[in-house]
């Protein structure tokens, strides 16, 4: 077969039928989970200014400075957004949220893009959902972020994840921590991975996140955060451990676990997956009090997470969880010559104005063919139709999978078929 002409970039999947129905799935799961834990959603455009990004997320990220997919126009410069946290906020302090009163409690699902290099788990672009409380500093909201994450992934059945968790601190007592860190790396700076020595003046924090084999003597010998908290920030991150015990959530400190964003503060967590492989991260998150602020807001201490969807959905595969809800259409109707096709259109629209889902032929296809369609549409029931059945309002209500018929009238079928439809899964 002759490769077609064009495809999609690298990195970027369309998402089949056969395979959007688990999207679906897992799309309700995450809208479902939000409105019991009473978060609302948010949606923002997929174009965000630059400038937004670059200072929300850090200049010394590679997020923004290697991955970002940015261009001009005119006088404006856009970028398609990498990360939800920073568009969030700028809506926020945008439409004076806080004045709704209360904290903002925000969700929400979309596409991402990185121009990063492609691999397993690492796409250009991929989805991600994810929640914010804006408005609070208490460590409540940091163990109700995680609460919520945490179910999300049980309820969809991925249970043998490692929840890490660590205190980053304040800007202030990181700095002494970036300077503790830089004189241990220094002395050992030729020994380290080329991209370590890169990192070591601007931002040496990013070699604890280091895979390379070379690194990792120096990484175990380093420094932890944890030793240059202050008092306050130790009390932040004590009660977030005691109310994790307390609502049993199960974690592990990772003492290096800092995250590479600037704008984390005090608690900082990441979700893995040993069914993931190299890119192990589920999801991560943490506190941003200092966020709103950078980007010209008001002062709004705030806690987040955000996870992946592609890696939720490889760690399924790897577990063997089933996310197909079958796929199944009420009625198909199945017609006999053009009076009956005609009938069968008008009569989808009153089954479907009953919520009960209905689909025909479109091909004038035989009888035969026809019912092989049902079969393959996965039809509950079809209903059959010619000139006859037309003439007595008698039609062959035919029970797919009892294969049982009955001769009803149409209204007979709309009331019966109306106690049965797919439509009342949900009250
Ligand atoms: P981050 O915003 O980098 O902390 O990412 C949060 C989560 O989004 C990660 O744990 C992954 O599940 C997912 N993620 C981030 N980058 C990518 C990517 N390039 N491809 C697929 N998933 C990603």
């Amino acid at each position: 077969m002759a490769q077609p002409k064009y495809t999609t970039h690298v990195g970027m999947d369309d998402i089949l039928p056969g395979e959007v129905e688990k999207w679906q799935t897992v799309e309700e799961i995450i809208r479902e989970t939000a409105r019991e834990f009473n978060f609302d959603e948010i949606r923002t455009p997929i174009l965000e200014q630059t400038e937004l990004i670059a200072r929300g997320v850090g200049q010394q990220t590679d997020i923004v400075s290697k991955e970002m997919f940015a261009f001009e126009r005119g006088d404006d410069q856009y970028v398609l957004r990498p990360e939800l946290t920073a568009p969030v906020v700028r809506s926020y302090i945008e439409h004076h949220l806080d004045q709704r009163g209360g904290t903002q409690n925000l969700f929400y699902i979309g596409p991402m893009f990185r121009a990063e290099k492609p691999q397993k788990g690492r796409k250009r672009q991929f989805h991600q959902f994810g929640a914010e409380i804006l408005g609070s500093s208490e460590p409540v909201a940091d163990v109700d972020i995680i609460q919520l994450m945490m179910r999300i992934y049980e309820k969809i059945g991925i249970t043998n994840t490692e929840l890490k968790i660590n205190s980053v601190g304040t800007p202030e007592e990181r700095e002494q921590y970036v300077q503790a860190l830089r004189d241990h790396f220094r002395p050992h700076e030729s020994e380290l991975s080329e991209v370590s020595q890169r990192r070591l003046e601007k931002n040496p924090m990013r070699i604890l996140d280091s895979k390379e084999d070379e690194d990792q003597p120096f990484i175990e010998k380093a420094p932890v955060i944890i030793d240059f908290l202050g008092k306050q920030s130790m009390q932040h991150y004590k009660r977030v451990k005691e109310l994790m015990e307390h609502n049993e959530i199960p974690y592990q400190e990772d003492p290096h676990l800092v995250r590479g964003l600037d704008y984390y503060t005090h608690t900082a967590f990441e979700l893995i997956s040993p069914d993931l492989g190299s890119q192990d991260a589920l999801g991560g998150g943490g506190r941003y009090d200092l966020l709103a602020e950078e980007i010209g807001g008001p002062s709004t201490p705030a806690v987040g997470f955000a996870s992946g969807i592609e890696r939720l959905l490889m760690a399924c595969e790897a577990l063997d969880i089933d996310l197909h809800r079958e796929a199944a259409v009420d009625v198909y109707i199945v017609t006999i010559g053009q009076k009956a096709n005609d009938w069968a259109l008008s009569k989808l629209k009153v089954l479907r104005n009953k919520g009960i889902s209905a689909t025909m032929d479109y091909q004038g296809r035989s009888i035969k063919s026809q019912m092989k369609d049902a079969d393959r549409e996965n039809a509950r029931y079809t209903i059959i139709v010619g000139e006859q059945e037309l003439s007595d309002n008698a039609f062959t209500l035919r029970d797919m999978q009892a294969s049982e018929e009955e001769a009803l009238a149409f209204e007979e079928i709309v009331d019966r078929l109306s106690q049965h439809s797919t439509a009342d899964v949900k009250s």
